[in-house]
């Protein structure tokens, strides 16, 4: 679904990503893991589209209906409307439009794109309340602006009903897990795993190997010094929970 190839990135002239190269397949589930400033976010937001960051060198190919168009001559809008969703390490609260509001506009300018006929505000509601259950997320957050005053554990479960209105080909999330308790973990967890498909390709980004626990990934790599620099099974996942990043970066 996503091909990077060598890909380097700088923002404000600071080097980031430095050769970085990965290749995700639809239905895949890879976790992406690394010690705090590696560019994890950053390249989550990378493939996003955001502007800030400057592409200097590689490629990144993702492929929509069975075509490979260069990923980087798209705008961050237009990313989203074929299918890339990104969840952030932060999520953005959006004061003055509600949570609903927001979600149908994002659900139906996808449509839109696609082809797909769009909903009206009873129809969307109902689809709305039904994905709300799937993270236990009770329908007065629905009304309310967009995260504002939303703990941080509901920032996250709110981010993965995104995920589920939205129904992308390839979702980043970006630490999912900082911040909740365990009881919030599994919830989200429960909520991205509802959300597996072959259809859809999933970048798990985390720093810790918890979250892997109740989303086993097929892949895990590390990110370092802007780029990957170990890959494997989840058992690297579990060797770096026992020894630390010192050793792969070592090596
Ligand atoms: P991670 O998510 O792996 O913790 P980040 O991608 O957030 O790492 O950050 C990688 C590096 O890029 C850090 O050194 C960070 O300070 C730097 N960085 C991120 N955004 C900016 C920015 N807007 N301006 C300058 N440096 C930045
Ligand atoms: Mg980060």
């Amino acid at each position: 679904m996503i091909k990077i190839k060598n890909l380097k990135a700088v923002i404000d002239d600071k080097q980031i990503l430095n050769g970085l190269n990965l290749e995700v397949k639809a239905g895949e589930v890879h976790a992406i893991m690394g010690p705090n400033g590696s560019g994890k976010s950053s390249l989550s937001k990378i493939i996003a589209g955001h502007p800030d960051y400057k592409v200097t060198e590689g490629e990144v190919k993702y492929e929509i209906n069975f075509n490979e168009v260069n990923l980087l001559d798209l705008e961050a809008d237009e990313r989203a409307k074929e299918g890339i969703f990104l969840a952030f390490q932060y999520p953005v609260e959006i004061p003055g439009v509600t949570n609903s509001a927001f979600l149908q506009a994002s659900f139906n300018s996808i449509c839109k794109h696609q082809g797909i006929p769009e909903m009206n505000t009873e129809e969307f509601s109902q689809l709305l309340k039904e994905k709300a259950k799937l993270v236990e997320i009770d329908a007065s957050f629905l009304d309310r602006p967009v995260n504002q005053g939303f703990s941080g554990g509901e920032k996250k479960r709110n981010e993965v009903l995104q995920m589920a209105i939205l129904n992308p080909r390839l979702a980043i999330l970006d630490e999912m897990d900082s911040g909740l308790d365990i009881d919030a973990l599994k919830v989200v967890a429960n909520g991205v795993n509802k959300l597996r498909s072959p259809d859809r390709a999933i970048i798990l980004i985390t720093h810790y190997q918890r979250l892997l626990n109740y989303i086993k990934p097929d892949f895990v790599h590390v990110l370092a010094g802007g780029k990957i620099i170990e890959s494997g099974d989840f058992t690297l996942a579990q060797k770096l929970e026992a020894k630390g990043y010192d050793w792969v970066l070592d090596q």
